[in-house]
């Protein structure tokens, strides 16, 4: 059963006389759990819905639209699926404590793993999970795959009775699903000849595995460090040099580089970035992997709109580790636009000096930076650090920010996605 919680104006779902807080039962005669039913059930252009209104009438409607017209319904957020690991490494075990509710939910979800990029480990799938990815086509999956031998899996998610992934990814390919994958790397558990055998063992697999991405593991003050550390320079100097040795080959056997390693690998490393063109179509980039060559290519991309910038003064704020590289960035937008540009890194007040991603900064960080600052006429934040619902990690809302700030300020990914808030 899928509650509505938004009926469109005009829409199909208003006029046969559906409304917030109505039930929907079945489509076809078959239950509905998801989204994920509701939208393939309801993909041809006429079905039967069964369904319960909020005064408890249950109506069976007989649906006929014209072709790809939508039915106009906003469904209320499926239950997330909750995580059956234990990693030492979990973010929500470095959290500190009295943040909202959320944050503190292992989620692992093939569902949200599907729609919106979250990685997943795929441990926690029942029968019926494996046979609606496999009916509905899922693909592609976001897959945290960490090590492909089964003892080490095990070991790291802290979960027994994690399947075996390699089965797992080859039983979906077999009915045609791709993978993103990610090695979270853990020094001395899955770094080196494991890491080794996890690249080969997912190149085995053949085209499904569309790529692998190798993630450094990242810790706050609040982590457990007694049970795992973060890599050191030289280990992650290692898994660069491998990522580069499987580039090649990749390239020539399957036209693409395959084996990327995130930022963090590689600024943990000393090692510069490679350049944009090394990262193909981005398709990790949410999760870190070339993010930096990606926001200077939509600076490039973008530049006749950044005329709109002026002779403006604005303050770009973000963490210490982009704050290395986000020179290289401004000199191209001042060059681009004429204003000037302020670079404010911030060390984060609610995790610690260690982690350093801009995405992390809570709301209070940029206050403390921004409330004296009245000789700027813009300050730009991370978009990333807030949410959609415009809250920072600390609950501080980007208006409630605004409103103790002297300049306007604008969360933003790309710079060009701030410009409508500049010009207007
Ligand atoms: S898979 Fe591991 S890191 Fe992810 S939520 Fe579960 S315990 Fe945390």
């Amino acid at each position: 059963m899928i509650t509505v919680s938004g009926v469109g104006e005009g829409t199909i779902a208003e006029q046969i006389g559906l409304v917030p807080g109505t039930e929907l039962l079945s489509v076809d005669g078959r239950e509905l759990e998801d989204f994920l039913d509701w939208e393939f059930l309801t993909a041809e252009d006429r079905f039967l819905l069964h369904a319960r209104l909020p005064g408890g009438d249950e109506v069976e409607y007989d649906i006929e639209r014209p072709a790809h017209e939508p039915i106009g319904l906003t469904l209320e957020p499926p239950r997330i699926r909750r995580c059956a690991n234990r990693c030492d490494f979990c973010f929500v075990d470095g959290l500190p404590e009295g943040l909202r509710e959320v944050l503190y939910i292992r989620d692992d979800d093939y569902r949200l793993s599907f729609r919106y990029g979250n990685f997943a480990t795929l441990t926690n799938l029942k029968p019926r999970d494996t046979a609606r990815i496999i009916e509905y086509r899922l693909s592609p999956l976001y897959v945290s795959v960490h090590a492909t031998d089964p003892v080490v899996r095990r070991w790291l998610l802290r979960n027994p009775a994690a399947p075996d992934i390699l089965e797992q990814l080859r039983a979906f390919a077999a009915h045609g699903i791709q993978f993103h994958t990610q090695v979270v790397m853990s020094p001395g558990v899955n770094d080196g000849a494991i890491l080794e055998q996890t690249l080969s063992d997912l190149w085995t697999l053949g085209a499904p595995v569309l790529n692998v991405s190798i993630v450094p593991v990242g810790l706050t003050e609040f982590s457990q460090h007694d049970r795992c550390r973060e890599p050191t320079a030289s280990e992650c100097a290692a898994a660069v040099a491998l990522v580069h040795r499987w580039q090649p080959r990749a390239l020539a056997e399957r036209r693409r580089r395959w084996a990327y390693g995130a930022d963090e690998l590689y600024l943990r490393a000393g090692l510069p970035l490679p350049p944009a063109a090394d990262y193909g179509d981005f398709e990790q980039v949410e999760n870190g992997v070339g993010s930096v060559r990606w926001l200077q290519e939509q600076v490039a991309a973008a530049q006749t709109r950044f005329r709109a910038w002026e002779g403006k003064r604005i303050g770009v704020c973000t963490g210490t580790s982009m704050g290395a590289l986000m020179p290289e960035v401004l000199e191209k937008l001042t060059a681009a636009s004429g204003a000037q540009f302020e670079l404010i890194v911030l060390e984060n007040p609610l995790f610690g000096t260690r982690v350093t991603t801009a995405g992390l900064l809570p709301g209070r960080a940029f206050r403390e930076a921004l409330r004296a600052r009245g000789d700027l006429d813009l300050a730009l934040l991370p978009g990333e650090a807030v949410n959609d619902l415009g809250l920072f990690l600390d609950d501080l809302s980007i208006d409630a920010l605004a409103a103790t700030v002297p300049m306007p300020v604008v969360a933003s990914k790309t710079f060009a996605d701030a410009l409508p808030e500049v010009t207007a």
